[in-house]
Formats: C-alpha cells, structure tokens, sequence
C-alpha cells in the first residue's frame, strides 16, 4: 500500500517534470503534490536521489548517515511520513524564489551573477594566529572566535580533519573558539558538517553560526523555512543566527587524496594543507611546497557535485572564498545577519579589507562560474551517475556544454567522453626521448 502510494507520487513527479515548465512555477506545483502527504518520503528519496546517485549530501535533516561519502539509509524505519525530508531537499526542485525575502536581505540589494548581496569587501584578519591557522584570510574562523568571545554564538557547526585520515573530515560542533580554530582550512572532499546540528539540537547550544558549502547552506535555509511547519523547522529558524557559505566549485573524492599522495610519493599525512588557486598548491610537513594542475586531477571530481547549482552560497548570511586571491578571503555580505556579525569584526578592528574594484577579475570569476553552475539543468532532468558512466564522463565541472544559451534543458549537450589516447608510434617515441 505505502509502496503504491511512492510509486504515485513518483508519476505526479514525472508528470510534472515531462511538462516542462519554468523551474519556479515546477516547484510550487510539485510542492502543491507532496502537501497531499501520506507517503513515505525517505523511499521517495532513495529512488529519486539517492540511488541514483544524485545526493549531494547536504545533510538537513537527520535522515541519513554518510559512509565513505555517501548516505545510508539507516532510519529507514523511523519515517512518520512528515515530508520534511522531500520539501528540503535541494535536488528535487529548485530553492523557493521567496527564500531571499526569508533570509532578510540588506538592503539595497545588488547582483552581479553571484547572487544577492549589499556589499563586498576582499578582506583578511588582523589576528595573526587566525590568519596562520586559516585557508584564506581566516575570515571564517575569525567570525566564529569573535562571535564566541562577545557571547553573540555558543556554537559554530563546522567540520574537523580527520587525524587517522587527513584531507577528509567529519562534522563537529564546535563549543570554544579553540575549536573553532583547529577547524579551520578547507579539506576540499565531502565533510557533511550539517550533521552537527543534531548534536546541537539535543545539547539546546544556541545561537549558532553553520559554515558549509553552498549545498549544506541550501539544504540549512530550506529546512529552516520549510512550509512543513514541525518543532525541528522551528528549532532551526530559532536557532541558527548565522549561516556562512563557502564558495565550491566542486569537491573531490577521497580515491583522489589517495592517489595525490602516490603522486607526490607522501603520505596522506605529510600534506598539511592543499588550496586550489587554478591549480593544487600544496603544503607538506616537511616544509616542502609543490603544485599540481588541477585540470588533471578533475577526473577525482565528486560526481555527485554535477547536480549542485550553487557555486557562491547564494543563501548564506555571508559568502567567502578565495576565488583569484592569495592570503585574502573574497567576501560577500547578503543578509541583514551576515551584515551584524560583519560590523562587530570590522568595528573590533579584526579585519583589514581592500575594496573589490582592487581584483576586478576575481568578481568577474566568480560571476562566470556561478552563472555556469545556475544555469545548469534541473537535477531531475539530468541523467544519472549510472548513465554518465555509461556515457564516460563523470566530471561535474566539464559535463555540459551549451550552458550559455540559458536554463532549458533543450539547449544543454552532455560533452562526448575524451578521446582514446593515441599510443605513441616507436619513430615518436625515440624523437621524444632524444
Ligand atoms: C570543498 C570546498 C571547495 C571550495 N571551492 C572553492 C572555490 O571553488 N572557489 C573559492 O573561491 N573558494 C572555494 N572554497 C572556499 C575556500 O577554500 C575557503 O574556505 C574560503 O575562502 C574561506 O577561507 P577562510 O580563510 O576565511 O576560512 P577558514 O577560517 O580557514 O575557515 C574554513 C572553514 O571551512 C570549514 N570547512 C573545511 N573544509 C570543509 C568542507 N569540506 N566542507 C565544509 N566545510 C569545510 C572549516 O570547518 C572552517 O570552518 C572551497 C572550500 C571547500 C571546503
Ligand atoms: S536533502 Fe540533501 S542529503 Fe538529503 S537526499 Fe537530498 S541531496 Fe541528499
Ligand atoms: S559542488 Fe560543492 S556545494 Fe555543490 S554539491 Fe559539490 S561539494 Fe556541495
């Protein structure tokens, strides 16, 4: 019975995707359809999302466990079918286009490609020993440890590294600005730090900040403005003061560390840290500094980051990255909240900033790889891991072509697979060699 009722709601799903309407006016009918309620919405998502490997693992809502960067479904028998998991779930539709009044905005509003903001600055702390322990300009930390240290936070959701297997991390609720700070860096691979705000809900630490990437931050503002209005919805619009948005191209599978190291002939553990700044700047233990290009080290591209239409957090409170900046962090305020945390670090004198006119190809950057990722089609209009693997491209950032010409699906062509390497004929070989 409950089975039949899934496999209803799948054919509504598909009605409506086959018609083919503007992705705004498809998700409000589609939520229209999910508000009749009555089926299990975790086995929706198993055979929408998740088993076709489009889940992207933004983590809102504590349904799944993430193994080896993927989810479990492990509370498969604790649904109430509430529906909140199909309402937040950023890959299934679109994020509402009333989500921006939600978020409180500061006014007046600009965009320039990469979302709604009021204003930008390139910026990095004055606190040394934030600035050292920070991927870019510690600008994230530094909001988290000033927060702790004026009573404004008691709680930053992060991610931490994981000792036993570094360049990888796992969620952490971070209660002190000491934890703040051994979370800093960016592990550029699936850290589902959203998990965190269980461990939150429960311990009733509030307020809080949530630092993920565009995906989490999606996954956080849909959850907290769900039309389902239950106690967990409510505990999260209660609760989460500050949302701040890393900026994410993609992120890259733990198979790729593994094989980084090889290539480097280290173990994972030398690596002190890897930032990307159009090609792999990595730092070893020993002091070493090396680099690698980044294009060839796209075939470690998560997958699963093809069906992620965020590339500038558009939805956070505050977006940051490094985009085209050495030692400085890009920084986007969009919201009224992202507006008073920044005010009370820049009144406290924790922060030096320039104007962005300073690199006006980093705001160009950013606008182009947003674009890119925005206009991508729907996530249940693209084709699934299994048939991009049948295809031969698994690359997120270098699967469609054809994005230029807008959001119709119509105009969007997967690229072919790259050609066969030709081998090289013995006349080559000893020309090369010589
Ligand atoms: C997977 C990934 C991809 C990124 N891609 C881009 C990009 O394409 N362009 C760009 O401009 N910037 C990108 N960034 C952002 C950039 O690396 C910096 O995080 C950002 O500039 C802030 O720097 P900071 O010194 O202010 O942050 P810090 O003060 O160093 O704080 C960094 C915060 O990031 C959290 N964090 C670390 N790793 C992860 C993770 N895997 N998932 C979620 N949270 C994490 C830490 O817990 C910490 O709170 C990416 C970050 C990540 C994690
Ligand atoms: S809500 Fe996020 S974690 Fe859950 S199925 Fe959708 S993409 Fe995956
Ligand atoms: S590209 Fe970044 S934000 Fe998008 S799904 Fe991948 S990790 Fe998440």
């Amino acid at each position: 019975m409950t089975q039949d009722l899934t496999k209803q709601v799948q054919e509504r799903y598909h009605r409506l995707l086959d018609e083919g309407a503007d992705p705004n006016e498809w998700a409000y009918a589609w939520r229209s359809e999910y508000n009749r309620g009555g089926f299990k919405a975790v086995d929706f998502l198993m055979e929408e999302v998740v088993n076709p490997g489009k889940c992207i693992g933004c983590a809102p809502v504590d349904v799944f466990d993430y193994e080896n960067e993927k989810p479990v479904d492990v509370r498969n028998s604790a649904c109430v079918f509430c529906e909140l998991c199909v309402d937040v779930c950023p890959v299934l539709r679109p994020t509402d286009q009333d989500l921006t009044r939600q978020i409180e905005l500061r006014q007046p509003v600009m965009d320039d490609g990469f979302g709604p903001y009021a204003y930008g600055v390139l910026a990095r702390t004055t606190k040394d020993y934030i600035l050292e322990a920070g991927q870019d300009g510690g600008i994230c930390s530094a909001l988290g440890v000033h927060g702790m240290q004026t009573g404004q936070l008691k709680g930053m959701v992060v991610g931490n590294e994981n000792p036993e297997n570094p360049q990888m991390g796992y969620a952490h609720l971070a209660t002190t600005p000491e934890e703040v700070i051994a979370s800093a860096r960016s592990r550029y691979s699936y850290q589902p730090n959203t998990l965190a705000l269980v461990e939150a809900m429960k311990r009733g630490i509030a307020p809080l900040a949530v630092v993920g990437v565009p995906c989490q931050v999606d996954g956080v503002r849909q959850q907290q403005f769900s039309s389902i209005r239950l106690d967990v919805a409510e505990w999260y619009r209660q609760n989460i003061g500050l949302v701040i948005g890393l900026f994410c191209s993609e992120a890259f599978t733990e198979k790729g560390m593994d094989s980084l190291a090889d290539d480097l002939g280290v173990s994972k553990r030398d690596v002190s840290n890897i930032n990307i700044k159009g090609r792999l700047e990595i730092k070893l233990r020993d002091g070493r500094e090396e680099t690698r290009s980044l294009k060839a080290f796209g075939k470690y591209a998560r997958p699963a980051c093809l069906y992620c239409m965020d590339y500038a957090a558009d939805n956070a409170d505050i977006g940051l990255g490094g985009i085209g900046l050495n030692g400085w962090t890009f920084t986007v305020i969009r919201t009224e909240a992202g507006h008073q945390a920044w005010q009370a670090l820049f009144e406290a004198g924790w922060v030096e900033t320039k104007e962005l006119s300073e690199m006006p190809k980093a705001k160009e950057l950013l606008s182009r790889l947003s674009r890119y990722k925005r206009n991508r089609p729907l996530p249940a209009l693209m084709p699934t891991h299994l048939e991009r693997e049948t295809i031969g491209n698994l690359d997120p950032k270098h699967y469609y072509r054809g994005w230029e010409d807008g959001h119709s699906a119509k105009n969007w062509r997967p690229l072919p697979p790259p050609p066969p390497k030709k081998k090289k004929t013995a006349a080559k070989k000893q020309g090369n060699d010589s």
